[in-house]
Parts: C-alpha cells; sequence; structure tokens
C-alpha cells in the first residue's frame, strides 16, 4: 500500500493532512513504548489462555441456560477461569451485575454488617460510590443500614498519608477500599506494587481487614492484577477491560471464597448463593471477550499514551503525562474551557462505527454531582473499553478520554478530537 492511500483514506473521513503529520511524528516516538505494551499483552494472553485450558473449555460451556440456572456449567467455568486469571480461591462472575457500580455495592453489602466502618485510603471514592457508601444521602446507602465510612486522602504529591491511615484503623473497620484508578478525580492510578504496599501496611495493623480493590480500568494493564499482592477482593465491570469488547453487560468479583461468597448471597439470597443465576447465552461472549482482552487492553493503552503525547505538545496538561508509566487506561486532559471539552467529545463521537452523526450534549447523569457530558458511539451502550470520552462540565474542564478496541480506532479518535479542535477555532497548529 501506498503511503498516500492511508492520507487520503483519513482525508476522506474528515482529516486535514497538517493534523495527519503532526500526529505522525508522535507515533514515531512512541514505538518502543508500544513494544513493551505488546510483551504486556502477549504475557496476558498467555495467562488467559492458560486459565482457559486447565479448565478444559468447551463447547458445552456456551450452551445457554434458563430460568433458575441450576447446573450452568459455562457460568462454572468462566467464574473458575477468573479466578485462576487472578490467582484467586474464588469468582462471582455474573450478567446480573449489571454494572462495576452494581459489582462494588454487592461485594460491600455482602461482606459488611450493621456496626462496621469502611476505610478508604487513597481519597474520595468514584463518584456513583458516594451514594452507595452513603458520603452523599441516597436511600438504600450502607449509611442506613448503620455501617459507617471514613477517609484518608493521598498526600499533596500522591504518596500514601501512612500516619493519617494508622490514626484511622479503628476496632469497627472492617473492609478498606482501594480504587485503583484515578477514575474522575486528578490524582495519579495507583501501580499493582503501590496497592500491595499498601495493603501490607494494612495488615500489619489489623490483619482482618478485608481489603478489597476497585480494579475498573486495570485489568491486563500490568502483568499482574492486585489479588496477587495481597487483595482479598478485586471487583470490576465487564464493559470495560476484562469484557474484551464483547460482553454486553457484566461485573465481575474474584477473592477469598468466604468474601466472594458473602456477595454471591447479596446478589441472589441468603441460602442460595452461586447456585442460581442463568447466563441465557452470554457466556460465549463473555468468554471470548476474556480472551480477547489483553490485546483490547494494549490497543486502549496505546491510544491513551498516544493522546497524552499529542496534547501535550499542543501546551494542555495531562494526567498521566506524555512519558509515565501506565497503570489503567485512562487519560485525562485539561482543556480549560467548556467548548474545548464539548469539542473534544464531539471529535470522539464522529469518530465512532455506530451514531458517528449524532452530537454529544452536557446532561445531569444519575449518580453525577454535575452536567457530564459523554461521547461514545459504542456497540454496547455505554461500554468505556470502546473508544469513549466523558467529562464533568466544571473547572478545570478536564475530559476523561479511553478505551478503543482497536489501536488504530483509539488513533483515528485522537485524530478527530484535534481536528475538531481546529474547526472551532480553540486550536492552531
Ligand atoms: C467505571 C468505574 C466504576 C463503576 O462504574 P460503572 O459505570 O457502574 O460500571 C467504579 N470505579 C471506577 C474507578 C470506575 O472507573
Amino acid at each position: 500500500m501506498e503511503k498516500t492511500e492511508l492520507i487520503d483514506a483519513y482525508q476522506s473521513l474528515g482529516i486535514d493532512s497538517k493534523v495527519i503529520a503532526f500526529c505522525e511524528d508522535i507515533e514515531r516516538n512512541l514505538e518502543e513504548r508500544f513494544k513493551a505494551i505488546d510483551k504486556v499483552a502477549e504475557f496476558n494472553q498467555m495467562k488467559v489462555l492458560k486459565a482457559m485450558q486447565d479448565n478444559r473449555l468447551s463447547d458445552v460451556h456456551f450452551a445457554a441456560t434458563t430460568g433458575y440456572g441450576y447446573n450452568d456449567m459455562g457460568r462454572d467455568t468462566l467464574e473458575k477461569v477468573y479466578a485462576d486469571v487472578f490467582h484467586t480461591e474464588d469468582a462471582l462472575v455474573r450478567p446480573q451485575l449489571i454494572s462495576g457500580t452494581h459489582a462494588l455495592t454487592v461485594a460491600l453489602s455482602g461482606n459488611l454488617r450493621p456496626g462496621d466502618e469502611i476505610l478508604s485510603p487513597v481519597g474520595k471514592p468514584y463518584d456513583t460510590l458516594e451514594g452507595v457508601i452513603g458520603i452523599t444521602p441516597a436511600k438504600g446507602s450502607l449509611a442506613e443500614y448503620g455501617i459507617t465510612y471514613s477517609q484518608v486522602d493521598l498526600l499533596p504529591d500522591g504518596s500514601f498519608d501512612w500516619d493519617g491511615i494508622k490514626a484511622a484503623i479503628n476496632e469497627k473497620t472492617k473492609l478498606i477500599t482501594i480504587q485503583r484508578s484515578k477514575g474522575y478525580a486528578s490524582r495519579p492510578t495507583l501501580s499493582v506494587k503501590r496497592i500491595g504496599e499498601l495493603i501490607r501496611f494494612v495488615k500489619q495493623l489489623k490483619p482482618e481487614v478485608i481489603c478489597m480493590v476497585d480494579n475498573c480500568y486495570g485489568e491486563f494493564v500490568d502483568s499482574m492484577e492486585p489479588t496477587q499482592v495481597g487483595a482479598d477482593l478485586c471487583v470490576g465491570s465487564l464493559i470495560k477491560n476484562p469484557g474484551g469488547g464483547l460482553a454486553p453487560i457484566g461485573g465481575y468479583i474474584v477473592g477469598k471464597s468466604e468474601y466472594v461468597e458473602n456477595a454471591a448471597y447479596r446478589l441472589t439470597a441468603p441460602g442460595l448463593g452461586k447456585e442460581v443465576g442463568a447466563t441465557l447465552g452470554l457466556n460465549a461472549p463473555l468468554f471470548q471477550g476474556l480472551f480477547l482482552a489483553p490485546q483490547v487492553v494494549s490497543g486502549a493503552l496505546k491510544g491513551a499514551i498516544f493522546a497524552a503525547n499529542i496534547y501535550e505538545k499542543l501546551g494542555y496538561s495531562v494526567i498521566p503525562n506524555g512519558n509515565e508509566e501506565r497503570y489503567d487506561i485512562i487519560q485525562a486532559v485539561t482543556l480549560n474551557s467548556a467548548e474545548a471539552v464539548i469539542a473534544f467529545c464531539k471529535g470522539i463521537q464522529a469518530a465512532a462505527p455506530v451514531d458517528s452523526y449524532v452530537s454529544p450534549e452536557p446532561w445531569a447523569m444519575p449518580g453525577y454531582n454535575c452536567d457530564i457530558i459523554m461521547a461514545a458511539g459504542a456497540f454496547v451502550q455505554g461500554s468505556s473499553i470502546e473508544l469513549s470520552a466523558d467529562a464533568p462540565i466544571k473547572p478545570p474542564y478536564t475530559v476523561f478520554f479511553q478505551g478503543g478496541l482497536t489501536w488504530h480506532h483509539a488513533k483515528f479518535g485522537i485524530l478527530k478530537s484535534v481536528q475538531k479542535l481546529l474547526e472551532t477555532g480553540i486550536l492552531k497548529l
């Protein structure tokens, strides 16, 4: 193929040649980092493959179950595969876990009882968890059931406040919740290694405390997961990393048998637990998505790093910066104005395979405390392993960009965002 053919292809999708030229330079400089990402993906691919082979995954596991879902061999095998991939005793991986927030809610409410306290030693958790825990009052929150919450923020330099954490752990502390990814905050994402250090510290002070990690956006970014450095529970969404873009719904909870079981009794009913829950034919995409996930995550990571380098060069502040190690697939770009955030999101939307012709607008989403704009032209509604961007419309006007089922699509999305900023006159090249 001639190089001009590719340029023509981009131009036919509305990208100016100067945007292509600007971005091409940056891509060339990222070759070495992309190779390192490919190595992690290769390792994780083998990890997933081995778990599937060891559990003798077979065609019969793709059969649909209905009703109560007794003896759903596919579901039980999927859970064994997840347990192996995460090196845990047990797993709960279900389409009935309707989102990451729900999976976290089930893990928390299954393992906490009135009088218990949750501690977050890494600052405020993800927005939707505020209502779940009752940090902001909400019907049905854990606070309404007599479960209290305490929080220790990271220090200004992003390090753990060891003294503060020590002081916050008391006789009521039952569970600590560690959010791996920064989510919509501007603090750094935690590496698996740092999570391990934090867990070791907490366990020295109180060995029986349950250490739970909100693993959303972190799966397969590293060659290790938090459950390999002491996490008792790890929780996430299947319409993010581990679903590989194919899971149409679902969440997972992996960890120690006792805690996974407690969660299962809450998801279904006391006495029923993991024994029920029909999968309605969803096992195949959940397996296949997991199989593809290491590769999909590597594409999303490349996209995030590419975006960081582009926007840094354009003079914007980016977290993580262009050179930093990555621990999740989220890229934050501070665009300094609502107009720029909206233009960026319109670019991402225009790059989508689905709904590319619609224009995203800010709106008041349930669970969030200000207007949010979301760009997503996804095969699965709300899937953020697919190319997507979201931003709370409030200063400093930071957009959070993530996903891309393939690196080339992630790249195109970023080109399109630059193009939109150029067209609205916010940017000059
Ligand atoms: C996405 C996410 C969640 C859960 O979000 P859902 O949209 O409910 O799946 C929780 N924590 C973090 C850090 C997340 O990124």
